[in-house]
């Protein structure tokens, strides 16, 4: 097999270096960690971390205990947090890898202390609900703890965090109503550092930043304020190969369910990408790929291997060149916004095909 690979994926990791010191410089005197649940956000794993952990970042967040034991093996001296807390595993399973779960309810602070008490202390997290009613102690079950502080007797509290609904949206009021419903909740419980903010959450100033900031999709490239240009470098090129041109003319049309009708004489190339590799179906007749800067646009439905590229307006283009689909042109957000979703779901996405290039990773301490 000597062809070159019909999708290449080319990560960025001095971008994704250079955007972590942004955000540590950003969010200083706090601490920067980073959130790299579901394989670093697609991109993986293990070049993720390692270049995180170059540029000095020290603590990380999974979500699963699986990941985090896969993290622990990569990073020995690592702070690990374990978002969705101690559902999966016994207290014995966080401690053998040192995991740091992150407590969500009364009941995993009650197995945590009466398990450090036989077995001595270990280090947890505590996770508040502040508005978001999703993971986190209930306001009433951090009122209960407030009230009664023995409970976390021989609990030793690495952290107590709180998540942001709308960090993306700096106008919301629910913003300013979680951070000062974090802060009461602080002044009522044990003295322990606190965590607010994800991206977003660290463009909102400094009064949501407390003593870590946690980011994970900006890492990536990921604009953090949508809607006003973004700060940080972009880290993703994804390129597919044209397997295949034909010119065509009406009444022809393109693909399944004939969806396309051409209006007059078309040059269509075929692409070697489809919504197996996380090329979403929903860019079927709208996303636009790039020809050497070129825009051509996404003719007929998205299949499962390929797309139908429109390319009369790059007449030059061949079977075995390759199109940007995501590229300096046309970044992840663009390409999500064009598919109605967010650069967090294209990144987690991007499928297992594709050649994976990590440059610019060297010699950065
Ligand atoms: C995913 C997650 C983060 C990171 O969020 P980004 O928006 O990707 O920065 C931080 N904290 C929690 C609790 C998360 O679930």
């Amino acid at each position: 097999m000597t062809d070159s690979p019909a999708g290449l994926l080319t990560i960025d990791l001095g971008a994704i270096a250079a955007n972590y010191r942004l955000l540590a410089e950003k969010a200083a005197p706090a601490e920067a960690a980073a959130a790299v649940k579901a394989d670093g956000y697609g991109l993986g794993l293990e070049p993720v971390v390692r270049i995180l952990a170059n540029q000095g970042c020290r603590t990380f967040f999974v979500a699963t205990i699986e990941e985090g034991v896969e993290l622990r093996a990569l990073l020995p001296d690592a702070g690990i947090c374990v978002l969705n807390g101690m559902i999966a595993g016994a207290p014995a399973d966080f401690k053998a890898q040192r995991l740091v779960p992150v407590l969500n309810d009364l009941g995993q602070v009650d197995a945590w202390r009466r398990w450090s008490r036989d077995n001595g202390p270990a280090p947890a997290a505590l996770h508040l609900d502040t508005g978001m009613a999703r993971l986190g102690l209930p306001p009433a079950e951090t009122d209960i703890l407030a009230d009664d502080p023995a409970q976390l007797d021989g609990v030793q509290l690495a952290l107590i965090m709180s998540h942001l609904a709308c960090a993306d949206a700096p106008d919301d009021p629910l913003n300013r109503q979680q951070r000062d419903a974090f802060a009461a909740a602080l002044a009522r419980l044990p003295s322990a550092p606190a965590s607010l903010a994800a991206s977003s959450g660290i463009f909102l100033g400094p009064e949501y930043h407390f003593d870590m900031v946690r980011p994970g999709v900006c890492l990536h490239g990921v604009n953090p304020r949508p809607g006003q240009p973004n700060p940080m470098a972009p880290v993703v090129r994804l390129q597919a190969k044209i397997l295949q041109i034909r010119d065509v003319d009406t009444p022809q049309t393109v693909g399944y369910g004939a969806t396309h009708r051409f209006a007059g004489p078309t040059r269509v190339a075929t692409v070697a990408a489809g919504y197996a590799d996380g090329y979403p179906r929903s860019l079927s007749g709208r996303g636009t790929a790039r020809f050497r800067g070129i825009p051509v646009p996404v003719i007929g439905r998205v299949s499962m291997d390929l797309i139908t590229l429109d390319v009369t307006r790059a007449p030059e283009a061949r079977p075995g060149d390759m199109v940007d689909l995501i590229g300096p042109h046309h970044d992840v957000d663009a390409l999500a916004a064009e598919a109605g979703t967010i650069g967090y779901e294209i990144l987690t996405g991007l499928g297992r095909r594709y050649a994976r290039r990590y440059v610019n990773g060297g010699d950065r301490a």
